[in-house]
């Protein structure tokens, strides 16, 4: 049977956030490992008020503590069997103490020495502009990108700071006895490595610029101002690190002649006055090419064609959005002589009176069966 995490700390079910972390505080510093050397059943103490306290100062877990118990817990892959590590515990102090330990520095001759820091080269930012079909295609672009590489010659030898281990230590008089503290190397940044010899074109890091193509393959769908991550290809780190990313910004171009709105794009399709009332067909623009479509005689203006697919696939691979066709009836400004008395013969004509049938719904009908 699992102790309760409220009985731990010695609070009750009840007790304020400030409660919970002053009695943690408490049995943290009676229990401390440094102050307790070699005590197993004060490690234990120490262990399992470090785990009361990652539940009960986090409202969700402990409102599912509070419901479920330590069930809640069980199978989640939360601390089920085995509690918490010395690495999550000190982790847990920066919070709790402050400064007062040195940060999250965590203490010499716990959690298996020093750790080394994994330096990282920075990253590198770049646009890509992207015409309408690329964007709907997908495509392949080969960029040239200047980056910091590491330049050849440069040699490295053990930090004779922290003799490579990246950390210096150091002891200190506390409330708790003496006590050892860690802090990055300052000559090496935490590397654990030093520069030994470096060619004279190359920066204090052992680095210099050099120009690289770089291919970025850049799936269809995506939209203006997504960034996608080239992993590696930012600049190198000197020494053994690992490079930065290339994040690359989308940047999508205009198109002439059709208008993007998520996956859907839009055309506008002008008919003449004759071609509307006969009917035709006309060639328009989609993402891959053109295409002829239909006009039937009699066609409405305001009439949207929906040509489905042929919008722009979605990024998350589901589907493809449709290009919609809107018909705009183009009525001239000015006529001839004979064109007008044309017209004028017909103004009389009870044939051309508007007789809108159910069919020819209003636009912002239309639009709404679009949407629905
Ligand atoms: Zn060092």
């Amino acid at each position: 049977m699992k102790e309760d995490y409220y009985d731990i700390l010695g609070i009750s079910k009840g007790a304020s956030e400030s409660e919970i972390k002053k009695a943690y505080r408490k049995m943290a510093l009676k229990y401390h490992p440094d102050k307790n050397p070699d005590d197993k059943e004060a490690e234990d103490k120490f262990k399992k008020a470090a785990e009361a306290y990652e539940v009960l100062s986090n409202a969700d877990k402990r409102a599912r503590y509070d419901q479920f118990g330590h069930q809640a817990f069980d199978g989640g892959g939360g601390f089920g069997g085995g509690g918490m590590n010395m690495d999550d515990i000190f982790s847990q102090f920066g919070d709790i103490f402050g400064g007062a330990f040195g940060g999250g520095g965590g203490f010499g001759g716990f959690g298996g020495g020093g750790r080394q820091r994994v330096v990282k080269g920075s990253n590198l930012r770049i646009r890509v502009k992207l015409t309408l079909e690329e964007v709907a295609n997908g495509v392949e672009k080969k960029i040239k990108v200047k980056r910091k590489i590491q330049a050849p010659g440069t040699t490295y030898k053990t930090c004779s700071t922290c003799n490579g281990s990246g950390q210096v230590t150091r002891v200190t008089n506390t409330i708790l006895g003496r006590m050892q503290t860690a802090s990055p190397c300052q000559t090496c940044g935490g590397a654990g490595q030093s520069i030994d010899k470096k060619p004279a074109d190359a920066d204090a890091q052992g680095l210099k610029i050099a120009e690289e193509t770089v291919s970025v393959k850049i799936p269809a769908g995506v939209e203006d101002g997504m960034q996608l991550k080239v992993t590696g290809k930012g600049n190198d780190a000197p020494g053994n690190g690992i490079a930065g990313d290339l994040l690359v910004a989308i940047q999508e171009e205009e198109h002439p002649t059709l208008k993007r709105e998520g996956d859907n794009l839009h055309y506008d399709m002008y008919v003449s006055i004759p071609d509307a009332v006969l009917g035709n067909s006309k060639e328009i623009d989609t993402v891959t090419g053109k295409v002829r479509i239909k006009i039937e005689p009699g066609v409405q203006s305001g009439k949207i064609l929906r040509l489905r697919g042929k919008g722009i696939p979605s990024i998350n691979g589901y589907g493809k959005g449709d290009l919609l066709v809107h018909v705009n009836v183009w009525t001239p400004k000015t006529l001839s002589k004979k064109q007008k008395s044309f017209f004028e013969s017909m103004k009389e004509d009870e044939h051309f009176e508007p007789k809108p049938e159910s069919s020819d719904k209003s636009f912002f009908e239309k639009v709404k069966d679009m949407f629905s």
